[in-house]
């Protein structure tokens, strides 16, 4: 009798739609396969990584030209669950399973010639974190401890634990800025927790959150191993705590969107914190949504999913007000203290802007108004800390020529290069591109004109800096954008020099207005909100109410009871705009109606799905034709129709980066399905004349991105 071979089908990180058959040799391998293995195969005269998707004993393929896999990863299965929320990601963003699923893998279990080493690693690993002094840990406030809200929205979350054992729950915790939910929810996981198997999934936007969350959860959990997921994280650590979720040993599993799509076979709940936040995107490769994915996860394997945010978004507060969710609600801050003043500053108006010869005016002109001005000096001399915020690092957006029309444009891009001073980028002043990277000292004379005269326009963080050292010489200013974080011990070194008091005045990027937990603020500025109202996005709008919201609930956090939460102070040219009228009023649920209505009437989502085919080539015209024959073709299928809208190819708003010109097509459906189906049909058209996702005939390069979230 002859045994029958085992062949495996496994899919590789390539954008293939189908898996590739191989042989498996048990007694070389030592087992037989499961699916979920991760192994090493021959592929294309390389070798490569990928995942076992089907065993069955024959193949498609004549067998004796199968190739056989090289060797098995000593790791766990991944989790059928996952493999499951993988499937559902790969169809449902029109991408191949393989490069979906292969991404979620950290580097270190990447490298197949060192998985013989790595049981040793593991071990060393082991001993080394035994021995590791307790974290710090800080904030513990226990059920007891919970004020009369907290503890109604705890107990309505344990209450739902009570119906059914296993069953799918989404809950939207929308509550202010400090308003206590995440000493809710860790309490709520400490009773989920009890089960001594059970893994907790906690999503942050971005690693900057990370640290400060990390402590408090040590101090919840001091006895529970913790998987810390995120790019911040060595390699090394990376990929001992994705072993660790993977293998069960880790019951917290805390990181940013990758984390989202971590194997954990015990997985009970899961928490997405600052839902709203647009970071959950992933922006290349499968663009993923991971708060979605993990609402879907959720649902598939019947578990409860918290959304926690001071501004959730559209698409969750609608689904929290029809019931689909559940809604729990915090409307006090936990410590008593009241809301931030919201003070909105005309820049049109003359009374707010200093005159020549007023106490403390600048000798320049000034970047920051009297108003403002007057208000910082009153909180210097209260001792309390002020935050000012500017959407731009460097030091001014773009250099331009004061006798020609020349300006610094990017040579790459159709961007202008943005100044940066000495010492932030490099020894000299240079200029810079934030779309291709692209660095250029600055020049001495104009290169059209020869002109010496060179004027920067605008500013970023660093004129501002310059220009507030000028206005209090005696405070101690600290600016926080990606570029001093660099420089110094990474932001953490940042944040901890605010939170110890060493600061008078933060100058930085919305980078410090994320869910810091900071002390003594009592003033918060920002300064060209205007700019990020009046854009071409449909969203603009709420992201900006979202982030006002955000940076105001800096200030003011350990304000006792009857004591103000602070002042922020918002310079703009149209205080009547929506947006700010109210934000004036702490209105979040009348904004989110608002805006509601606005996108219903024009049909925008939630209330429509949309989809983009992006398409870069060597030139615009290029990738514009290739995107008009595409929608012709759709057109000829008689696809396009009352439910399915193709809108014309265009430019994308950054339309040349690095020396690619890119255009996009938007498509859009009042009907999932109707959409999804398109889209897949799309993908098969465009592949069958593609190698990978690049035309054979035009070299254009294209991408299906499901549910855009900027346009
Ligand atoms: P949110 O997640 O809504 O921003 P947090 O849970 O971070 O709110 O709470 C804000 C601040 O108030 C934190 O410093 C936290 O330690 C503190 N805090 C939360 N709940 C209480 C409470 N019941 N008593 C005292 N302080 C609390
Ligand atoms: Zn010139
Ligand atoms: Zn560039």
């Amino acid at each position: 009798m002859t045994l029958k071979p085992t062949v495996v089908q496994v899919v590789i990180d390539k954008p293939l739609a189908q898996g590739f058959d191989y042989l498996w040799d048990a007694e070389k391998l030592g087992k037989l396969p499961e699916i979920g293995n991760v192994v090493a195969v021959p592929f294309a005269r390389s070798k490569v990584i990928g995942l076992v998707i089907k065993v069955s004993n024959h193949s498609d393929y004549e067998l004796s030209k199968l190739k056989s896999v090289e060797s098995l990863a000593p790791l766990p299965v991944f989790d059928p669950g996952l493999l499951r929320l993988m499937n559902f990601a790969s169809q449902y963003y029109v991408h191949a399973l393989g490069e979906t699923i292969l991404p979620v893998i950290p580097q270190m279990w990447k490298k197949a010639d060192d998985w013989k080493k790595i049981p040793e690693r593991l071990k060393l690993a082991a001993k080394k974190s035994k021995k590791r002094l307790d974290v710090i840990s800080e904030g513990l406030i226990t059920q007891d401890q919970l004020n009369p809200n907290q503890k109604v929205a705890l107990n309505k979350l344990l209450g739902g634990a009570e119906k059914k054992e296993k069953q799918f729950r989404a809950i939207l915790l929308q509550g202010q800025t400090g308003s206590g939910k995440t000493a809710v929810f860790l309490n709520w996981l400490a009773s989920i927790l009890n089960d001594e198997s059970a893994q907790a999934l906690l999503l942050v936007p971005e690693i900057n959150l990370t640290p400060q969350l990390e402590r408090r959860i040590s101090a919840y959990f001091p006895d529970k191993k913790m998987a810390v997921l995120h790019s911040g994280v060595s390699e090394k650590k990376r990929g001992i705590a994705w072993y660790e979720a993977m293998t069960g040993k880790a019951q917290i599993i805390l990181g940013t969107r990758l984390a989202a799509l971590t194997p954990m076979p015990n997985l009970r709940v899961i928490v997405v914190d600052e839902e709203h936040d647009p970071s959950y995107k992933q922006q290349d490769g499968t663009r993923y949504s991971a708060r979605d994915l993990a609402i879907w996860r959720a649902h598939d394997q019947k578990i409860p999913i918290l959304l926690s945010s001071a501004t959730p978004s559209l698409e969750t507060w609608l689904a929290a007000q029809s019931g689909r969710y559940e809604n729990i609600r915090l409307d006090q801050r936990a410590q008593g203290a009241s809301l931030p003043n919201v003070h909105l500053i005309n820049t049109r108006n003359p009374q707010n802007q200093f005159s020549p010869g007023d106490a403390g005016a600048p000798r320049q002109k000034s970047l920051i108004t009297k108003t403002l001005g007057n208000a910082i000096t009153k909180s210097l001399a209260e001792k309390k800390q002020s935050l000012i915020l500017i959407n731009r690092r460097g030091y001014a957006p773009v250099l331009s020529c004061s006798a020609c029309n020349w300006l610094s444009k990017c040579t790459q891009c159709s961007t202008y290069t943005v100044m940066h001073k000495a010492g932030a980028l490099s020894k000299r002043s240079v200029l810079n591109c934030h779309h291709c990277g692209l660095v250029k000292p600055i020049p001495q004379f104009c290169p059209d004109c020869g002109n010496a005269d060179l004027k920067t326009l605008g500013h970023g963080t660093q004129k501002l800096e310059d220009a507030i050292e000028a206005m209090w010489p005696q405070a101690r200013v600290l600016r926080v954008d990606t570029d001093s974080s660099r420089k110094s011990n990474g932001a953490e070194a940042l944040f901890a020099q605010i939170h110890d008091g060493n600061v008078d005045i933060v100058v930085g990027t919305q980078m410090i207005a994320k869910g810091h937990d900071y002390q003594n603020i009592g003033l918060v500025a920002v300064l060209d909100a205007d700019s990020r109202l009046y854009s071409a996005d449909f969203r603009a709008a709420e992201r900006l109410f979202a982030q006002l919201v955000q940076v105001a609930g800096r200030a003011g956090r350990s304000g006792t009871s009857g004591q103000t939460g602070g002042d922020i102070y918002i310079e703009t040219q149209y205080p009547e705009s929506p947006v700010f009228q109210y934000l004036l009023r702490h209105d979040v649920d009348g904004f989110l109606a608002f805006t509601a209505n606005e996108r219903e009437e024009a049909k925008l989502p939630p209330y429509s799905y949309q989809a983009l085919i992006h398409a870069e080539g060597k030139s615009l015209d290029q990738a514009i034709r290739f995107l008009n024959e595409l929608k012709a073709r759709i057109k000829s299928r008689g696809m396009i129709s009352r439910e399915l809208k193709v809108y014309d190819p265009v430019p994308k708003p950054v339309m040349r980066i690095a020396g690619a010109e890119r255009a996009q097509l938007l498509i859009e459906s009042g009907n999932r399905k109707v959409l999804q189906e398109a889209l897949e049909i799309i993908d098969q058209e465009l592949r069958q004349e593609s190698t990978g996702r690049i035309s054979k005939t035009s070299r254009i390069r294209w991408l299906v991105e499901r549910d855009p979230i900027a346009i």
